[in-house]
């Protein structure tokens, strides 16, 4: 099979390993361009929600590229989600793409559905060695994850601008390289390492703020305009309330959503959002909660536009942020969104935060927060 998957961060490292780990051709999808969001626009419906347009580009652009199998992931809850690889399957279908599709549901929701599209994966692959290639795929994600938490500490403390982006691609070609079990654990130390060697400030007083949102938009870089590098370069540390790893631990297998001050995130969002209504929005609540209560400086919201789940979030913010005391960004994010507009907002952002923290700090309510890399 030429199998091939969303780009959706830097997760295309470590699934690109893992479909060659399986006997199978891999089509790296490329990085989401105006040319992959065109693609989706034109053949989406007008009102879908950014990411259906953007994977349904990427997908046009694999198939393009000889893909005959595209491995996604489904949905559950009340939003579109569940209705995604279905429809991108049927647009593609009338556009006389010929392919299949495998669409992985949350295996806590179906652990037999889950068992079968895994069989069809694996080939004539045994379950101990597809085990032992997912075990090794999930190593990578993390050293993945662990590498770029770095860099959201560094950045904001560079000396030089630019600096530790440039490091962390090297750092992102070591880990590429890395085959094995061995490898990665040693690929993962020195792109650590990599990081920490970035001539910077580590005493550099910086704003430390939260991201929440739906996940793809908050993962993919090319989705958000970078703005998790524009606001590091404003001298932001950003705290992303998702990663792969942990979302799938928490979500996708255990639904063990993370627990601080002794509350999950879904508990913190109950007495503003009780029930889960889809995608993000209730975890888009609850983490801008446990953020104030982390003594954050401020929470940035994404949302795609017209995505329910964060609408409805987005409509709660305002009572959260008084409630909490913790100013809240939100951005609807579309095709027709530009990084001139995005950085002037962010930088009225972080100037109302520093005004923010010298008042608080002023009258003595400013407790400095540990950063994860200083803990
Ligand atoms: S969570 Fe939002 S962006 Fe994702 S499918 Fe649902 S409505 Fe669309």
């Amino acid at each position: 099979m030429k199998i091939s998957f969303p780009h959706m961060g830097t997760s295309p490292i470590a699934f690109k390993m893992l479909v060659r780990d399986l006997g199978h051709e891999v089509v790296v999808p490329p990085r989401p361009s105006t040319r992959t969001l065109s693609l989706g626009t034109e053949y989406a419906p007008e009102f879908a929600c950014l990411p259906l347009k953007i994977l349904l580009g990427t997908y046009l652009e694999v198939l393009e590229q000889g893909a005959d199998t595209i491995v996604t992931t489904g949905g559950v809850g009340p939003c579109r989600a569940g209705l995604y690889a279905e429809l991108q399957k049927k647009i593609l279908e009338d556009l006389g793409y010929e392919f299949k599709m495998v669409v992985l549901e949350p295996p806590r929701w179906g652990y037999l559905d889950f068992l079968r599209k895994l069989r069809f994966l694996k080939g004539d692959r045994s379950w101990s060695e597809l085990w032992r290639v997912i075990k090794k795929a999930w190593s990578k994600v993390k050293a993945l994850d662990d590498t770029e938490k770095a860099l959201h500490w560094v950045r904001p403390r560079e000396l030089e601008q630019g600096s530790s982006t440039r490091t962390y691609q090297r750092a992102l070609k070591l880990l590429d390289d890395a085959c094995t079990e061995e490898e990665i654990k040693q690929a993962r130390l020195e792109a650590l390492r990599m990081m920490k060697s970035v001539p910077m400030d580590p005493d550099r007083e910086v704003l430390k703020v939260g991201i929440v949102g739906e996940i793809y938009v908050v993962l993919e870089p090319a989705s958000n305009l970078d703005l998790e590098r524009m606001l590091g370069e404003m001298g932001v540390e950003v705290n992303r309330s998702i990663f792969l790893t942990g979302w799938t631990r928490d979500n996708a297998v255990l639904d063990s959503a993370r627990v601080k001050h002794g509350v999950t995130v879904k508990k913190a969002a109950a007495p503003y959002m009780p029930e889960m209504i889809g995608g993000h929005g209730q975890d888009s609540v609850g983490h801008t909660i446990l953020y104030a209560q982390d003594g954050f400086d401020g929470v940035v919201q994404l949302a795609p536009f017209t995505c329910i789940p964060e609408i409805v979030a987005r409509s709660l913010m305002p009572q959260v942020s008084r409630d909490y005391d913790i100013p809240v960004l939100t951005f609807f994010l579309d095709e027709q969104t530009g990084e001139a507009g995005v950085r002037t907002r962010l930088e009225a952002f972080v100037d109302l935060l520093w005004r923010r923290r010298r008042k608080r700090a002023g009258a003595g309510l400013y407790k400095p927060v540990a950063s994860p890399a200083a803990r």
